[in-house]
């Protein structure tokens, strides 16, 4: 064994579909290839040794990682160590993280080499360079981007366990022909099929081996309506072969286009087996132009609403604070929008400044001020001073606990009553008051502190208080996610990172 191809995971439950990109084409290379992946959080020297331990005496060994957002920090660490104890092993670094703004990054000052962009062909022949020669001169190279056909669809190296106990992760596309200059897709400048028979062929057997939970990774998944009908289709006769047994897809979905031959097939999905991802970001026209994002505002709203009313599709929908131009004021105004069409979840994502997104060319005229550490959050910009940035920070992680998880699903319409984003933001600023955390709030505690906030806050009475949470703590409550979501994806939502961060992970 000569290669293998590693990466940090966010959650075991995360399969890389990266990874297995890579050794679906690696070719007659194949053979001498392994995947090991590991988790955020495990011990650097640990996972040194494990790397270590596929070594072969008197042979060349390359290591290839999948860098990202979430593990760049960790596979730093494991890069110097790893070049410490045995420099005779040649990293090479792929990745949305390590393919923009190569020059000043410390992970690649210590690897031997880079792929940037597209590594599906690229790291197979550079491989195949180092190994068999003539020896790659340059340290940076351009992933070359083969025409769809050309590149081999890993599906078959999802193992049983992971069809078993992972997310498996699976993309009909890639790229997105939109331009909103928060998000890395938005370089794509066009979205790729693949072929879509040869893929729902690979559905297909996933399918056969057991796999129920598709999760798919293209940007925009009703781009090509044509093609989107024939997944759902493909979805629907899995469902009507066996409905006890039934199969749950999750799609990114742009909101402000569901034609009615969508709509149509949407609404034959039953609880439990369709959930969307639906990117609103910002119903502020100026943000919206200022960031380059298109979007219909109304039609959206009104396709938000029609999904609440007239589908059972389990729908998160995101907004992200600290985008140039948004005052606290005009977030406020369209989270309270965007609570009063009802969607499942709200995702209340903040800023990131991801490495070669065009959202920087801001920086100076509004002054946005970055963490210089991953993931890069915003601290401050010239609308949202740091304070408040720090509120908005907490409110989303609350909001999480409170809203997000369905545990509170009878209280909290009492919480955020008819102001929803001001009434948030004062129980989100009571509660860090009175415990100083945003983390490790146990259930109990956090039942607790919501009774108190009703009682000290709002006046009412404590056996008022006690009962309407005591509903939602004893399970008497319509728990949202609960009606909708499949088992595999409960346990499962949590970990999947933010869609900013995502898009920059297949
Ligand atoms: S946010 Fe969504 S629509 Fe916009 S560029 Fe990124 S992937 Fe495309």
């Amino acid at each position: 064994m000569t290669i293998l191809l590693t990466t940090l995971n966010a959650r075991y439950a995360h399969a890389s579909l990266g990874l297995r990109y890579l050794l679906a084409n690696m070719g007659e290379l194949q053979e001498q290839t392994k995947i090991h992946e590991f988790v955020i959080g495990a011990r650097s020297t640990d996972v040194v040794e494990k790397i270590l331990a596929y070594r072969q005496p008197e042979q060349k060994f390359i290591v290839g990682f999948g860098v990202y957002i979430w593990n760049v920090v960790e596979i730093t660490q494991i890069v110097a160590i790893l070049k410490r104890v045995a420099p005779e092993v040649i990293i090479i670094l792929g990745g949305p993280e390590v393919s923009h703004e190569t020059g000043d990054q410390e992970i690649i000052r210590l690897a031997d080499y880079v792929i940037t962009g597209w590594g599906d062909i690229s790291f197979a022949n550079l491989c195949q360079q180092i190994l068999r020669g003539p020896q790659p001169l340059m340290k940076i190279h351009a992933g070359l981007q083969p025409p769809m056909n050309d590149i081999r669809l890993p599906y078959q190296l999802y193992s049983d366990q992971d069809i078993r106990h992972r997310t498996l992760y699976v993309e009909a596309s890639r790229g997105c022909p939109f331009k909103c200059e928060f998000c890395l897709s938005s370089l794509d400048k066009t979205a790729w099929p693949f072929d879509i028979d040869v893929f729902l062929a690979e559905m297909e057997s996933l399918y056969q081996r057991g796999a129920r939970l598709f999760k798919f990774v293209d940007r925009t998944f009703n781009l090509n309506i044509k093609t989107s009908l024939k997944i759902m289709q493909f979805f629907l006769d899995k469902l009507a072969a066996a409905p006890d047994d039934p199969v749950f897809a999750h799609f990114e979905v742009v909101p402000d286009h569901l034609p009615d031959a969508l709509k149509e097939g949407i609404q034959k999905f039953p609880a439990g087996t369709l959930q969307f991802e639906i990117g609103i970001q910002s119903f502020n026209p100026e943000v919206q132009s200022l960031i380059s994002r298109k979007q219909n505002n109304d039609k959206a709203a009104e396709n938000i609403r029609w999904l609440c009313e007239h589908s059972h599709a389990h729908l998160h929908v995101d907004l992200i604070a600290g985008l140039p131009g948004e005052t606290m004021q005009s977030f406020a105004a369209g989270f309270n929008k965007l609570v009063a069409l009802g969607p499942h979840e709200i995702q209340f994502g903040i800023l990131k400044r991801l490495r070669g997104t065009p959202v920087i060319r801001h920086t100076d005229a509004f002054g946005l001020v970055f963490d210089p550490q991953p993931p890069y959050t915003i601290l401050a910009n010239k609308d949202v001073p740091f304070a408040d940035m720090q509120k908005l920070v907490r409110f989303a992680r609350y909001w999480d606990m409170v809203a997000n998880s369905g545990r509170f699903a009878n209280t909290l319409p009492v919480i955020l009553a008819d102001a929803p984003f001001e009434n948030f933001l004062a129980f989100s600023d009571w509660i860090y008051t009175s415990t100083d955390a945003t983390h490790r709030i146990a259930l109990d505690r956090l039942a607790g502190l919501v009774s108190k906030w009703l009682q000290e806050e709002r006046g009412m009475e404590r056996e008022a208080a006690l009962a309407l949470v005591s509903s939602d703590y004893a399970g008497d409550a319509k728990h949202k996610q609960s009606s909708s979501k499949p088992a595999a994806e409960k346990t499962t939502a949590k970990a999947t990172p933010q869609r900013q961060s995502r898009h920059i992970a297949a």
